[in-house]
């Protein structure tokens, strides 16, 4: 017998059937001789609607009403799964976060788990109860409502399958599983039978976005298994597990692409030290996060160019920063381009191996397509390209790396 946390999210419980369908899929798990503790989203699209209702009224809600307005679509959930539990004869109960006592900071809307009090679901556990939580809301010390950014229910499963040092943490979603890249576009995309978590937080921030980041981060640190699976179709989804129990690794997991990046270039800068601080710190003071940096010297060493990247939705606030440096560093220009996109080979078996950079810029190469900027760490290799190549450079690198194909060493 096991201890499971199942979530579902707003797709799973987007209809009153689906949350029947829910309860069905729950009681074959308990039928099988195990423990389950369910979290639930909203029902899909509620969570928006509700942020609509708040913006129709004013633009700027105070935090703390905002977390109370949002934490309502996962109270509605928790309610009618249990209800259905209950019809199908099986007893249940549902937990706001403020009931069980997740206990978070108090950084409205993006809250953090601090702590969590798990004596009353066990005890439900023990008299044989599923144990139904709201995700994506806790508490704070003053007793404040609090929520956990978007796609937080992911977070407040696998905290709580650390908390009751669950065997598993099944993440049910409306795709089957962690795919080799996006399957629109790559059709011959491959779902993964397993990754290792440094992997899946590679994929994760670079854009794949079938968990929340600081699930991964979670689970990771408290080596909680987390499987992904469809709450739709049967099957056995991929399962996301320390680097050591994955037994056959592929060389490269994944192709994670990021189509909202802007490259921008300060041209002719002073080759001295300290200038990269000085046109970096004004870009950090206007809060703004710089993804690759590269700088080439001129032919004669005394000037240098600097380029690096920044969000879409930052680069007219960072031209604008830049354009202001240029001026008290004597720069020639600035320069700039949204039209970017990153792509990325993400694999632990590059570790081992070398030439794996090589044979990626090959199969570019072979496509003409043009490398703009390059940059690496130990189970990484990411290039920005022009964002029109990007699909053919995706699907380029997947054959090149018979991605398709089940793995193989
Ligand atoms: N309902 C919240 C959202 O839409 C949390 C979640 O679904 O994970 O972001
Ligand atoms: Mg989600």
């Amino acid at each position: 017998m096991a201890l499971i946390v199942q979530k579902y999210g707003g797709t799973s419980v987007g209809s009153t059937e689906r949350i029947i369908a829910v309860a069905e899929k729950i009681m074959a798990t308990r039928a099988q001789g195990h423990d389950v503790v369910v979290v639930v989203s909203a029902m899909s699209g509620d969570t928006n609607r509700l942020i609509d209702l708040a913006k129709s009224i004013t633009d700027r809600p105070k935090d703390c009403e905002f977390d109370v307005l949002l934490a309502t679509g996962e109270q509605v959930t928790i309610s009618l799964l249990s209800m259905a539990l209950h019809s199908a004869g099986c007893p249940a109960r549902s937990y706001t976060g403020t009931q069980v006592r997740i206990l978070t900071d108090s950084a409205h809307t993006k809250a953090r788990i601090l702590d969590i009090d798990d004596k009353a679901i066990r005890a439900d556990l023990t008299t044989g109860k599923v144990v139904v939580v709201a995700g994506f809301q806790g508490v704070d010390e003053q007793g404040n409502i609090t929520t956990l950014g978007r796609g937080g229910s992911d977070t407040t499963a696998v905290a709580l399958a650390a908390v009751l040092k669950a065997d598993e943490c099944q993440i049910y979603t409306d795709v089957d599983g962690v795919y080799t890249t996006d399957p629109r576009v790559v059709s011959e995309a491959r779902r993964l039978d397993k990754i290792c978590f440094e992997e899946m937080l590679e994929m994760a921030s670079l854009g794949s976005k079938v968990l929340q980041i600081r699930a991964v981060e979670f689970a990771s640190k408290y080596n909680v298994p987390l499987r992904v699976l469809s709450s739709f179709v049967e099957g056995t989804g991929t399962l996301i597990a320390p680097e050591d129990e994955i037994m056959e690794q592929a060389l490269i997991s994944g192709i994670a692409f990021n189509r909202d990046e802007a490259k921008l270039t300060i041209l002719g800068v002073p080759n001295e030290p300290g200038i990269a601080s000085q046109i970096l710190a004004p870009i950090a003071d206007a809060n703004i996060e710089v993804d690759m940096i590269i700088q080439n010297l001129g032919a004669d060493n005394s000037t240098a160019d600097f380029t690096f990247t920044v969000h879409n939705n930052d680069y007219k606030n960072a031209f604008a920063v830049l354009e202001n440096c240029a001026k008290s560093l004597n720069a020639k220009d600035v320069t700039g381009d949204t039209r970017i996109a990153k792509i990325s080979l993400v694999g632990v078996g590059m570790r081992s191996h070398a030439g794996i950079a090589s044979s990626m810029f090959t199969a570019l190469s072979d496509e003409s397509i043009n490398i703009q900027m390059i940059s690496t760490s130990e189970i990484k290799i990411s290039v920005v390209v022009d964002e029109k190549y990007l699909e053919l450079g995706i699907r380029a690198l997947h054959t090149a790396f018979n991605l398709e194909k089940t793995e193989v060493k």
